[in-house]
């Protein structure tokens, strides 16, 4: 059997702040604004996880007004989100991500971002895609207010 997931996740950017994508530190100017580390390539792909299983959504699962979820690496929510993936006795086929981001270019960290992912979720980096687009000036992306981030996943019954 197999089942289909869809993520989708947008983060302000401000000024002084750490960007962390993929679980990889981005140097710039700006990062993102949220209760985590504000991870919005691994909330989405948490996202397309979950919903593949229609198991809810992430803030359903690590809710932001539990302190515990402060600050956390969103490595570890991933983590907890392929437990439960391989719980329900799922494994992952692929994953496809993209990254709508005006500044700064991500190119040169995708394939430690597609290290990152793939070690915290126990597959290998060719089963995992990361991809990365500006909006041409256009858009929340553009005039860099924020990212937005998009995934899709396909999982397999073992
Ligand atoms: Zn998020």
């Amino acid at each position: 059997m197999v089942r289909i997931g869809f993520g989708y996740d947008v983060h302000r950017l401000e000024e002084g702040l750490p960007l962390t994508l993929g679980g990889v530190l981005i140097p710039g100017r700006k990062g993102g604004v949220g209760h985590s580390d504000a991870d919005g390539l691994v909330h989405a792909l948490c996202d397309a996880l979950l919903g593949a299983l229609a198991l809810g959504d992430i803030g359903l699962h690590f809710p932001d007004t539990d302190q515990q979820y402060k600050g956390i690496n969103s490595l570890l929510l991933l983590e907890k989100v392929m437990s439960l993936v391989r719980e329900k006795g799922y494994e992952v086929g692929n994953a496809d991500l993209t990254l709508a981001l005006q500044h700064p270019k991500v190119a040169p960290f995708i394939s430690s971002m597609r290290a990152s992912l793939s070690s915290a979720m126990r597959i290998t980096p060719e089963q995992i895609s990361v991809k990365a687009t500006t909006t041409e000036g256009l858009g929340l992306e553009g005039r860099e207010e924020g990212f937005s981030a998009y995934a899709v996943v396909l999982l397999y019954k073992k």
